[in-house]
């Protein structure tokens, strides 16, 4: 992804959990350096949803009711995607709204 940091909005304060957990920490700090990086932090993203999903399966937003594309498509494939799902609705966590739910 392309997208450019000055222009997506505001990264959202992560919650309480996610300063708690070294790891959550740990990826979360890497993808605040790699932000502005004129190569993205597209793989940065995708490991922060994907140990967020795994570690904090209770910490995991629940479905997106309005203005998701891709709840709707994720809900009807059920298990196959139940943990791109996840790693879907955790991208709110740590991405601005602009860009979190386009993956
Ligand atoms: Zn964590
Ligand atoms: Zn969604």
């Amino acid at each position: 992804m392309a997208e450019d940091p000055r222009k997506v909005g505001e990264r959202p304060v992560p919650p309480p959990f996610m300063w708690g957990c070294p790891e959550c920490a740990r990826l979360l700090l890497r993808l605040g350096r790699q932000w502005a990086a004129a190569e993205g932090c597209f793989w940065e993203q995708l490991q922060l949803a994907r140990h967020i999903a795994a570690a904090h399966p209770d910490d995991v937003p629940p479905q997106h009711i309005n203005g998701c594309d891709l709840c709707p498509y994720y809900a009807r494939c059920k298990d196959e995607a139940a943990l791109i799902w996840a790693q879907h609705r955790a991208r709110d966590l740590f991405m601005p709204p602009s860009i979190a739910r386009l993956i």
